[in-house]
């Protein structure tokens, strides 16, 4: 669906990193985890396209008796898009394109889930914490980042109750290195307890959790976060590459409307 969103608080929540909260249509409430919006950020041509970012959060208010959805995200400022966004201020309207994409399969009851987020892929894992919660499956978050600053919305994750291990590269907060080294240790304690893996992240940190998960044989769902024009199938500029892909046979598969979420076993990684 496509509507005018009022922006309700638009907040800078450490350097570079921005939450914006903003109403949606009575529809929106129904948004899955994993799913993103295309916002149209001015409406003159600079920038021409819209941006995709996930939903990080939704829920309802009331205010005057009626009920109003809004939903939030969480963004990194990166480039012209993204920091013109980051002027924006409450009240001020944009274009909303979504929700899109088809957003993580939640799974079995009976296993633990690990989410995986690297600095600005932390966004997704919020709303998806908290519906597994909701289906009292056990929920770890790993959080890593360069520095305690890519590190976003602990306190949220820590409110829903998620088991939370962080890692920095710089040791600023959490153990120092990868976060894939906390996942790896506990991965080892679980022995041959099943569990599913979620990730969202750079695509370094993806790579290493589709290794993770081929090697011990487990799930893993990937949020891919590439650049993106259209967000529903036309232009193909999205598009990552299938497990199948070869000179002769192509195998791509679009990020926008076949995605953002894939098996990490469906693509083929390190092209
Ligand atoms: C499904 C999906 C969900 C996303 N969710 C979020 C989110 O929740 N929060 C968030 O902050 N970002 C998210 N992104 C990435 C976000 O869309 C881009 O950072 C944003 O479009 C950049 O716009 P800009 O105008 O600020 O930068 P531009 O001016 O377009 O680009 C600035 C610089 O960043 C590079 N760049 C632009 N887009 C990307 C990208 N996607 N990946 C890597 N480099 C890029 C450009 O090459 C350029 O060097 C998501 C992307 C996708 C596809």
């Amino acid at each position: 669906m496509q509507f005018s969103s009022k922006i309700l608080s638009n907040v800078r929540i450490a350097p570079d990193y921005w939450r914006i909260r903003l109403t949606a249509p009575q529809e929106f409430v129904s948004a899955r985890p994993g799913q993103f919006v295309m916002v149209r950020i001015a409406d003159g041509i600079t920038p021409l396209l819209r941006r995709p970012l996930a939903v990080f959060n939704l829920g309802t208010q009331a205010s005057a008796g009626v009920t109003q959805v809004w939903f939030e995200m969480l963004y990194k400022v990166v480039g012209k898009g993204t920091a013109l966004l980051s002027t924006l201020r409450e009240s001020d309207v944009v274009d909303i394109l979504g929700p899109l994409g088809n957003g993580f399969d939640l799974g079995n009851d009976d296993e633990e889930k690990l989410l995986v987020g690297g600095g600005i892929g932390l966004a997704p894992l919020y709303l998806l914490a908290r519906e597994l919660l909701k289906r009292s499956s056990p929920v770890r978050l790993f959080a890593g980042g360069r520095t305690r600053d890519d590190l976003l919305c602990l306190a949220d994750f820590e409110c829903l109750g998620v088991g939370r291990h962080c890692a920095t590269e710089d040791g600023s907060f959490g153990a120092k290195g990868f976060v894939t080294v906390a996942l790896n240790r506990h991965l080892d304690e679980l022995g041959d307890k099943k569990a599913t893996l979620y990730a969202c992240g750079p695509d370094g940190m993806l790579h290493a959790l589709a290794k993770i998960a081929a090697g011990r044989r487990l799930p893993c769902q990937v949020s891919l976060e590439g650049a993106m024009a259209c967000g529903v199938g036309a232009c193909l500029g999205c598009v990552a590459t299938g497990k199948d892909h070869s000179p002769q046979t192509p195998d791509y598969r679009c990020v926008c409307t076949e995605g953002p979420v894939f098996e990490s076993s469906e693509l083929k990684w390190g092209v």
